[in-house]
């Protein structure tokens, strides 16, 4: 069966960025429009930056409206509620309400969804493959967003949650199932289960895509799921509040932009659009007539790649997820943060761990690269390290081996040490 290019809308998504671009500022000056006259909290937004709708004519006006940060949102439901004096349709053109950790509550509009089609037929998702659903169902939206996407493309849905991994199986093999859609460590485990009861995925499984998100996803673990089963694993961005923001298509080197939404990349700091190509914050603003997020920041850093892609489609790919925004450490008079540092170490797997220190000398910031290096560890391979830091980082760092094992297993990859007194 021919499962690529993949396209939902071939016209729409082969359209020039610049038309996107177009279309979506239309979109922006009716949303931004109607939540004014219906959600308090957007009015009340724009008032404070001395805004009103007329103001906000193209894309680029966006960035005269502030940021509303995840947490913030938190706190601005905690004093009213339910929602914090978003909600721009009455109740009873609610369909759903999710509950995600913060607490955050989300409403759904009735008639609308989380844009994950584009994504899973992309993936390779055709209409009669039964896939299994392996998202959860409650409180949180993910096991409604993709089993809302799969019925529109035709698939029948198992909604199996993440129920036991045996039963998993067995519904694959009784039901002949062709989609799995969940996180990538979980279908790993469900081949492993299938392994250890003696089956063979690739002949015994008939699974031929899958969609995972939720979770980043190294080449290493894509690999074996792919080589494991006989099957395409691709993935795609979003979130709760936001459902569907970027996926992957055939060609795979980041995530293709939606159309159903603005997404930009800013200086947390700031809140202004970081020049393309750069790191920074993902901040949304979602055409959604129930839940109108107006540039709310999702906490979470990437950048945009605006270079040609095989495939046809024309919007610029997200690199995917390279940290939370709040781990942002502003070194030298630049942020680094966790995802640069592992980029560059991708290069170097005799490299068993690292950790970056910044500490304070003579009033200047120092950057040392802990590793852990074994044997390997010699003067070149620092240098080279050195080298790639740099490169990727673009502040100067210099390496110190530190026994195997040493390395403190916090999770942190960037220390802050500096003494400010
Ligand atoms: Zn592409």
């Amino acid at each position: 069966m021919e499962r690529s290019p993949g396209f939902l809308n071939e016209a729409l998504e082969r359209k020039s960025w610049d038309e996107q671009q177009a279309e979506r500022a239309e979109r922006l000056r009716e949303i931004v429009a109607h939540a004014y006259a219906h959600a308090p909290a957007v009015r009340r937004k724009l008032q404070e930056a001395g805004l009103t709708p007329g103001d906000i004519r193209g894309i680029e006006d966006l960035a005269r409206i502030p940021v509303t940060p995840k947490a913030r949102m938190v706190e601005l439901q905690r004093a009213n509620p339910p929602f914090g004096g978003f909600l721009a349709v009455p109740l009873g053109e609610v369909r759903r309400i999710f509950r995600s950790p913060g607490p955050i509550y989300d409403p759904q509009g009735a008639d609308e969804g989380w844009g994950w089609e584009e994504a899973l037929a992309a993936a390779g998702f055709r209409k009669g493959d039964v896939c299994i659903n392996t998202f959860g169902y409650q409180l949180t939206p993910a096991g409604m967003m993709f089993d809302d996407a799969l019925a529109n493309l035709g698939c029948p849905v198992v909604p199996t949650g993440v129920g036991d991994r045996e039963t998993q199986v067995e519904i694959m093999r009784s039901l002949g199932v062709k989609g799995f859609v969940g996180m990538a460590s979980f279908l790993l485990q469900i081949g492993r289960r299938a392994v250890e009861q003696g089956l063979d995925p690739r002949g015994d499984i008939s699974l031929k895509v899958a969609f995972v998100t939720a979770e980043p996803l190294p080449d290493s673990l894509r690999s074996e799921i792919e080589s494991l089963f006989g099957l395409t694993v691709r993935q795609g961005f979003g979130t709760a509040d936001c459902g569907c923001l970027a996926y992957e298509c055939c060609h795979k080197g980041g995530m293709h932009l939606v159309q159903r939404a603005v997404v930009e990349i800013v200086d947390p700091t700031t809140g202004q659009p970081v020049a393309p190509g750069e790191t920074g914050e993902i901040v949304v603003t979602l055409f959604n007539r129930a839940y109108p997020l107006i540039r709310f920041g999702t906490g979470d850093l990437s950048a945009l790649d605006f270079g040609d892609c095989a495939c046809g489609r024309r919007a610029p790919k997200l690199r995917g997820w390279l940290g939370r925004a709040d781990q942002l450490t502003k070194v030298k008079g630049m942020f680094i943060h966790p995802g640069q540092l592992q980029t560059a170490f991708r290069d170097f797997p005799e490299v068993a761990r690292f950790r970056a220190v910044v500490t304070r000398q003579d009033s200047r910031d120092v950057l040392t690269i802990m590793a852990e290096g074994g044997s390997a560890a010699g003067s070149e391979l620092k240098g080279r390290i050195e080298t790639r830091v740099r490169e990727v980082l673009r502040i100067g760092g210099s390496v110190a081996w530190a026994q195997v094992g040493s390395l403190p297993t916090d999770g942190k990859l960037i220390e802050d040490a500096r003494k400010w007194d």
